[in-house]
């Protein structure tokens, strides 16, 4: 009997690959190293020089670059899944992003351009994936997406983000009930705050780590390995029973907000 957090044989997407310190490189390593294979995305060949070192770590597996707001990019993701596989396990949607003009100003003012723009990268695109993975997912599969709890709470500086986490999370909670009987289980992974570029658009982002570090039961931030073992822990039989699941990876910060 395999274990049941392993996931040899499992094959799967993992999208928005920055850097090493992205949690796209958790989720990879931690799923490279239960057993999965996968292709890993980035958003534009600007990247490459930050993206091409990491493959080792993650088992070098297929890079490819990929635009969520080009339909041709994702349609040619989810060819090459399912050339070399035909059929995917898993979705890792690991993406985000709102104009700094926007992000940095109140909700209130926010730009009809930037809550579109904002919404389409961070939420949509998630739909989109989940569109395509659905044929695939033919012996059922896990589609997880990242998210953070300035979705339920009002937190300083985390501005248009707020709203459209929010918009994801309920996104992936309809994802649950209507891909469900098909064997196909979502989740949102809500990580407390991490370093990483996404986040260094944020004001104040110090302060926030700080705080969220002190209020923590735990007294300690989130790592992108902690949220890797999570998204093993969801992806694999271990979580079998589980869809629906907004899932803090926080060190408990969000019970003390
Ligand atoms: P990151 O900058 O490493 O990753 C964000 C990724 O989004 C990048 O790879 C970027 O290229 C990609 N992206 C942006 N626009 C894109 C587009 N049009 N097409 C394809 N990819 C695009 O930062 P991260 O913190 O690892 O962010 C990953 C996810 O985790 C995001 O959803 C973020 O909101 C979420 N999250 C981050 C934190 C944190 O504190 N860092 C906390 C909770 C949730």
């Amino acid at each position: 009997m395999s274990h049941p957090f392993s996931l040899r044989n499992k094959v799967g997407i993992v999208t928005g690959l920055a850097n090493e310190d992205s949690i796209a490189l958790g989720c990879a390593q931690a799923l490279h190293e239960q057993g999965a294979e996968m292709l890993v995305t980035y958003a534009s060949a600007s990247d490459e020089p930050k993206v091409l070192p990491l493959a080792e770590a993650m088992g070098y597996p297929e890079l490819l670059p990929c635009d969520v707001q080009d339909d041709t990019q994702l349609d040619a993701l989810f060819d090459r899944a399912r050339e070399r596989w035909g059929r995917i396990d898993f979705v890792v949607h690991s993406i985000a992003f709102a104009p700094l003009e926007d992000l940095h100003g109140r909700v209130v003012d926010s730009s009809r351009e930037g809550f579109k723009l904002a919404m389409d990268v961070s939420c949509h695109s998630f739909l989109r994936m989940a569109r395509r993975a659905e044929p695939l997912m033919t012996e059922g599969g896990t589609l997880l997406c990242m998210t953070y709890h300035g979705s339920q709470r009002v937190v300083d500086n985390y501005g248009l983000m707020g709203p459209v986490k929010a918009a994801l999370e309920s996104a992936m909670r309809y994802l649950a009930a209507e891909l469900g009987p098909q064997g196909i289980r979502v989740h949102a992974v809500s990580a407390g705050p991490i370093r990483t570029r996404a986040a260094s658009s944020l004001e104040a982002f110090d302060e926030l780590l700080e705080k969220s570090e002190a209020r923590s039961p735990l007294g300690r931030l989130a790592s992108i390995e902690d949220v890797g073992n999570a998204v093993v822990y969801l992806t694999s039989p271990a979580g079998a029973a589980t869809t629906g699941t907004l899932l803090y990876i926080d060190g408990g910060d969000q019970i003390q907000y």
